[in-house]
């Protein structure tokens, strides 16, 4: 590449181009991160780009990212965060609210939870977290880039 004199432009000039969502930047960087553990209300996330996410641990529970839960939230065509369908005509069976009976630090890039059915093998990257936040600006967000499912 050959530079033209007189017309050097930012690295970051095409950044606004991309969908937050696909790129690492500010958007998938948060700026601090709150567990609401003992209150049990859910994770506040504010991201590098000023954004605000606000989750609540059923919702992040019905989002779990492992294999398992991939699976099976695809068996059932649930969508990322959407509670289980109970089966038709069968009774709503008593269950505890999902909540967190610890949350852990992975490294740099992501929190994972244990929760208090016992599972945690879910690791929760800020990336998949900025993608699934629920905030009405990023429903419409997902929902036009889903399109028709
Ligand atoms: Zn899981
Ligand atoms: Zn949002």
């Amino acid at each position: 590449m050959r530079r033209i004199p007189g017309v050097m432009r930012p690295l970051c000039d095409t950044e606004i181009m991309q969908s937050p969502l696909q790129a690492p930047t500010a958007a998938s960087d948060p700026k601090s991160v709150k567990v609401n553990l003992t209150t049990g209300t859910g994770v506040d996330i504010v991201w590098g780009d000023g954004h605000v996410s606000r989750y609540s641990f059923a919702f992040l529970r019905d989002a779990c990212p492992c294999a398992m839960c991939n699976d099976e939230r695809e068996k059932s065509k649930r969508k990322t965060g959407e509670p289980a369908k109970p089966a038709p005509g069968a009774l709503p069976m008593f269950k505890p609210a999902a909540k967190p009976v610890s949350a852990e630090g992975m490294g740099k890039y992501a929190i994972r939870f244990k929760w208090n059915d016992g599972h945690d093998l879910g690791i929760y990257s800020w990336k998949l977290l900025r993608e699934i936040c629920p905030c009405e600006e990023c429903l419409s967000l997902q929902d036009s880039a889903q399109g028709e499912l």
